[in-house]
């Protein structure tokens, strides 16, 4: 499995004197994308030293690290469970249609309860409730992601000055931070409104990890196009416009929000000229699926 470092030609890039590597993350796993696997890797790998049989963990009904952690259980032999935020409707999209492939068990949950999936009282009703699982939160972000993740890293072999990231729950970048160490400096694009909250979390992320405060980062929340899910013209052709040119495929919640906000940012000279940067792309294209199938978008 190799995460290769690609490095974009763009016009762009040229009159502004940036280079510009792409961390393929995404072509780690052909089911377990990207920073999900980086995620999820220390968390299989407790699970069967608790000796453990089944992993269940929370998501939406798009979820990519659902359909990891559907994959990775079939994988590693694990039985899964999927606590699933909202109603079923069927037939399943093909995100939870996946998961049910790879032999995912699901349990629909109201948006209510959902609401309580940090609460100790909820987690040991799960517990109760489904033999004692391993429990992996949602987005897959606790302690043993975080240290999956500064392994993305640890894998890069070139000198550069930014690494970039998207951030969901900020697991991700708290492992970014934490493996860079205080090194170079570390931008994150939240895929959510009003992304600022973030902050403190990562913050949180980091110093759980490695008991350090690093001060080398920041959020850029200015380009989370009106929400997650929400999918703006503007975004989706430029998604389609980069894949055409770069034949790197983006999707519309996490990474083509990034490399969006990142060009943006060159463009308003924001990134000093003869800057190196590395941006990681995280994968999640498996999300791409249910765009085409809900919106008829075909990206
Ligand atoms: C889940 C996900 C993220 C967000 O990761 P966090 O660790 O939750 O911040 C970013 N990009 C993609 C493609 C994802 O699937």
């Amino acid at each position: 499995m190799e995460a290769p470092l690609q490095q974009l030609q763009d016009p762009l890039l040229k009159a502004h004197g940036i280079t510009l590597w792409i961390k393929r993350e995404d072509l780690l796993h052909p089911h377990i994308s990207g920073n999900k696997w980086r995620k999820l890797k220390y968390n299989l790998q407790a699970a069967k030293e608790q000796q453990k049989t089944t992993l269940l963990t929370f998501g939406g009904a798009y979820s990519n690290h659902i359909a990891a952690t559907a994959a990775a259980g079939k994988e590693y032999g694990f039985k899964t469970i999927g606590i699933i935020r909202g109603e079923e409707h069927l037939p399943l999209n093909p995100t939870l249609s996946f998961a049910a492939s790879c032999g995912m068990e699901l349990h629909y949950i109201s948006r209510e309860k959902y609401k309580l999936k940090h609460e100790e009282s909820f987690l040991l009703e799960l517990a109760a409730q489904f033999n004692n699982p391993f429990l992996i939160p949602e987005g897959g972000t606790n302690n043993f992601a975080v240290k999956g993740c500064t392994e993305i890293v640890q894998d890069i072999n070139i000198n550069y000055d930014y690494i970039c990231c998207a951030a969901g729950t900020g697991g991700t970048i708290a492992g970014i931070i934490a493996g860079s160490a205080g090194e170079k400096q570390v931008l994150g694009f939240p895929a959510l409104k009003g992304g600022e909250f973030l902050h403190q979390e990562i913050e949180e992320l980091v110093h759980n990890y490695s008991g350090q405060k690093y001060s080398n980062w920041q959020l850029i929340t200015d380009y989370h196009f009106g929400g997650y899910a929400k999918v703006k013209p503007e975004l989706v052709n430029f998604i389609k416009a980069f894949q055409e040119q770069h034949q790197i495929p983006l999707e519309p919640i996490y990474t083509g929000k990034m490399i969006y906000g990142l060009f943006d940012l060159i463009k308003k000279g924001y990134l000093k000229r003869g800057a190196t940067i590395v941006a990681v792309h995280t994968g999640g294209l498996q999300g791409n699926a249910g765009f085409k199938e809900r919106l008829g978008l075909q990206l």
